[in-house]
């Protein structure tokens, strides 16, 4: 934190502003700045992006560090790594002349097909709140406001402006609020994003209980709360809530609407102040007053910054399954058995780094599996490629080798698009047939309301059936030499653009190679609230054989095939959920041909969350990447080839099927109702309560050697402090992630979802070989207490207990009984 050496008297400040100033504070400028009262020397303070960097100001701007997903960060199972990675966030936010940064994102994995998993960390509160506090902490040391969110109920996507998550009492206390209170308790969080959603039945903005009695009266909560963008749709009653900045700016319900309200009584003076308070206090915590302004963006790529995210990546990387072939297991890699190696999937040469949506940034490079391990590997050994299947769920951008110049025409009436009379109002070259706008493009409009014309000409350099989308918000038209081959005017929003654009409508063309077409994308973004625009135009040629069995026919012929599968930034994103867990295209079918003619199946899986895997049997090693930040391929090599050890447990449950998970009666919800029936019975709880079989367990993850856990007891009989021996039995030092269970004695007679057990410590070592280690593990201060809905307080959850020590939640070694 930066320290002002004479702290400003804030409420001096506050008062010294007119009523209209105070009120003006309480929106933003625009996308990304709070208002400057220049009057008294209070500049604008610039917000960012998070959680994977710091995007800054523009989503095709200047670059940014991409670290591993969430997910991948909350496998690694330590906080002082996250901590340090939320240093090197903090140190970004400010090169991007931000001072909030707008992460980390603590709602949990409620499903497997949740969209934005991948941003979150984990399905166990525990293990969330960990994280949580570690990240902040690291990014807050850098005099930077972390911006916690979505607070609260935001834990899939599905009609995620509007739904009503409905969650009972306890828990919500003993699941979904857990995070957000440890971050406020232990790292003094200093901002808090409300949720789209409505929470039992109010929207989380308007929400006095959540916004109001329990984060500041009841947690002593003394900063910023924002709205999500665009998620603040009242005048008075958010204000009234405890909602302190609408976001983004320029104001939609407050200014003179809010002073109206004032002056007619139905928000008083003192809740403008109290909000425009919180608002300056942040702004001198971090320092933004001082800064006079936000500074310019830039990107600082340092060798020191690159290899922290390489070691976060490993830290992260899941070893699930590691047979022996031969007589060795089939990881790591031996170097001298690699003449030839096959590098597969449809993510080997593009692999997903990141999901989509808010959380995306540019990196300044991407290291690839394919590229790493050639650079690592050549020339001694040969490494080769075949991508196996399609993976795409919208189709890629127009190939610009094969185009001409991209003509981009606004017209400020969207209706011109149509007219070839019409001059444009502006007249552009775009270097991508994906285009999406922030604001309107047209001088002097903010909120959207334009029409947009891409054009070129196509020269196939393949002769078939190519495909071509359209993607669009608001209205979009594609003509092929004037003819219009796709019209997505019927089809209502949703599944683009955040949810706000229209899905993907797709028509298939005969087109012959070395013939000139004419593309023509027409878009009419009519007048709204929320100011995004996109205009999006994909193609893909004809396929021309069988992927599958050339890749196959690949694989026969080398030492390894390093099979590279997974999901991408369309599948999983904010904005929509998944449909279901299979690995999409033709990747189950690639991996069960490879396997079965590969002398060794390594499979990698590049997603943010689970899949299924109906071929692990076949297959020799299983190691989940995640979506791993811009050093991926590189961490890849380390730990293939043994340099690192994969370092990461899993953090949510993999399930068999769909069948099998805990929402799987619930998710997605109906008539704008998500109804959390499951209860506390989230993630792993569930498993081990109903007694369902898991593919991989939580807190499951292999190592390159083995650990064993040789007893467990209490330090000076506290029944929060534990003692585990855990000995290292293999050759290599290795890390073990010990984690404690708590379970009631006596649960036979129990509510019906009082978990069996829940997670109440863990502790990561790294231990010599033949060494066996005392690890001592503080324990949750709540591990012994539930909440009450007839007291509203914690309160015991019973007499006795049996702490259960383990290496996954299935995987228990130890127990010690406990009267607390
Ligand atoms: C997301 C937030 C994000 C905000 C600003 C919203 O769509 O839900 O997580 O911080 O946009 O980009």
């Amino acid at each position: 934190m930066t320290n002002t050496p004479n702290p400003r008297n804030i409420d001096a400040l506050v008062d010294s502003l007119s009523l209209d100033e105070q009120i003006a504070l309480l929106a933003g400028a625009d996308m990304w700045h709070t208002v400057a009262i220049e009057r008294v020397g209070i500049p604008a303070m610039r917000v960012t992006d998070g959680p994977a960097g710091a995007r800054g100001t523009s989503f095709t701007g200047v670059e940014s560090v991409n670290i591993p997903c969430a997910t991948a960060l909350a496998s690694s199972w330590d906080p002082a790594l996250v901590e340090r990675i939320g240093q090197l966030l903090g140190r970004e936010v400010r090169r991007k002349g931000a001072r909030v940064h707008l992460a980390p994102t603590v709602n949990m994995h409620r499903t497997p097909v949740g969209g934005r998993n991948f941003e979150c960390f984990s399905e166990d509160p525990h293990l969330t709140s960990r994280m949580a506090v570690a990240y902040v902490r690291g990014v807050q040391s850098e005099g930077v406001a972390s911006c916690i969110k979505h607070f609260l109920g935001n834990d899939t996507e599905f009609e995620r402006m509007t739904i009503d998550s409905q969650i009972d009492e306890r828990t919500m206390r003993e699941v979904y609020l857990a995070p957000f209170e440890a971050a406020v308790a232990e790292a003094d969080v200093m901002s808090v994003m409300s949720s789209y959603n409505r929470l039992n039945g109010t929207f989380a903005a308007d929400h006095h209980e959540l916004l109001t009695s329990i984060l500041r009266d009841e947690w002593g909560f003394d900063g910023v709360v924002m709205s999500d963008w665009h998620g603040l749709h009242t005048t008075v009653e958010g204000v009234n809530a405890g909602l302190d900045l609408e976001m983004p700016g320029p104001t939609a319900h407050r200014g003179h609407l809010l002073r109206a309200a004032v002056d007619a009584g139905d928000v008083s003076p003192i809740a403008v102040r109290t909000a425009a308070r919180n608002i300056l206090s942040v702004l001198d915590r971090t320092g933004a007053i001082d800064d006079g302004g936000p500074g310019p963006e830039v990107i600082v790529d340092e060798p020191a910054e690159r290899a922290l995210v390489r070691e976060a990546a490993c830290a992260g990387m899941v070893l699930l399954r590691n047979e022996t072939v031969g007589d060795a297991p089939a990881l790591p890699l031996a170097e001298r058995d690699l003449a030839r190696v096959a590098v597969i999937g449809p993510n080997a040469r593009h692999a997903r780094v990141l999901g989509g949506g808010s959380a995306h940034v540019n990196p300044p490079y991407v290291s690839h599996p394919l590229d790493a391990l050639r650079e690592r590997l050549e020339p001694d050994h040969e490494v080769l490629h075949h991508h196996g299947c399609l993976i795409d769920k919208t189709l890629p951008a127009l190939d610009a080798s094969l185009c001409t110049t991209l003509r981009v025409e606004l017209f400020a009436d969207p209706e011109h698009v149509d007219s070839t009379d019409s001059s444009a109002d502006l007249d552009e070259v775009a270097n991508s047939s994906k285009l999406m706008w922030q604001a309107s493009p047209i001088a002097g409009q903010h909120r959207p309301n334009f029409g947009a014309r891409m054009t070129t000409s196509l020269t196939p350099n393949v002769s078939g059936a190519w495909d071509f989308g359209l993607l669009t918000i608001g209205d979009g038209r594609l003509l092929i030499d004037g003819v219009t081959v796709i019209d997505n005017s019927k089809l209502a929003p949703g599944g683009s653009f955040f949810g706000l654009g229209k899905t993907q409508m797709t028509a298939s063309i005969e087109l012959d190679a070395g013939r000139t077409y004419r593309l023509d994308a027409r878009m009419k973004r009519e007048l709204s609230e929320i100011a995004l625009a996109g205009l999006h135009v994909g193609a893909r040629p004809p396929e021309l054989g069988d992927p599958v069995d050339e890749a196959a026919n690949l694989a026969a012929t080398c030492d390894v095939s390093i099979v590279v599968v997974g999901t991408n930034s369309d599948w999983e994103s904010e904005g929509w959920d998944r449909g279901d867990i299979t690995l999409p295209g033709r990747q189950d079918e690639l991996v069960e041909h490879v396997a079965s003619v590969s002398k060794k199946t390594i499979v990698v899986i590049n997603a943010g969350s689970p899949v299924a895997m109906p071929w692990l049997d076949r297959v020799d090693a299983v190691i989940v990447t995640w979506f791993a930040g811009q050093e991926m391929g590189n961490a890849l090599v380390d730990v293939l080839l043994g340099e690192t050890e994969p370092g990461g447990r899993l953090p949510v449950t993999f399930p068999r099927r769909m069948e099998d998970t805990p929402t799987f009666e619930f998710h997605p919800g109906r008539n704008g109702a998500a109804k959390y029936l499951e209860r506390r019975l989230i993630g792993h709880r569930w498993y081990d309560t109903v007694g369902r079989e898991p593919l991989f367990a939580f807190g499951h993850g292999l190592g390159y050697s083995s650990v064993v856990i040789d007893g467990a007891t209490l330090v000076d009989s506290d029944p929060h402090q534990v003692e585990v021996a855990v000995r290292n039995t293999g050759a290599s030092p290795t890390a073990a992630v010990v984690q404690v269970y708590a379970a009631r004695v006596g649960r036979d007679n129990a509510d019906t979802d009082e978990p069996a057990q829940r997670l109440v410590g863990a502790s990561k070592q790294v231990i010599a070989p033949g060494e066996t280690r005392s690890v001592r593990l503080g324990l949750d201060p709540r591990s012994y207490l539930t909440w009450s809905t007839s007291d509203h307080a914690w309160v015991p959850a019973g007499k006795h207990f049996e702490l259960r020590i383990g290496l996954s939640s299935r995987d228990i070694a130890a127990t010690v009984d406990v009267t607390p």
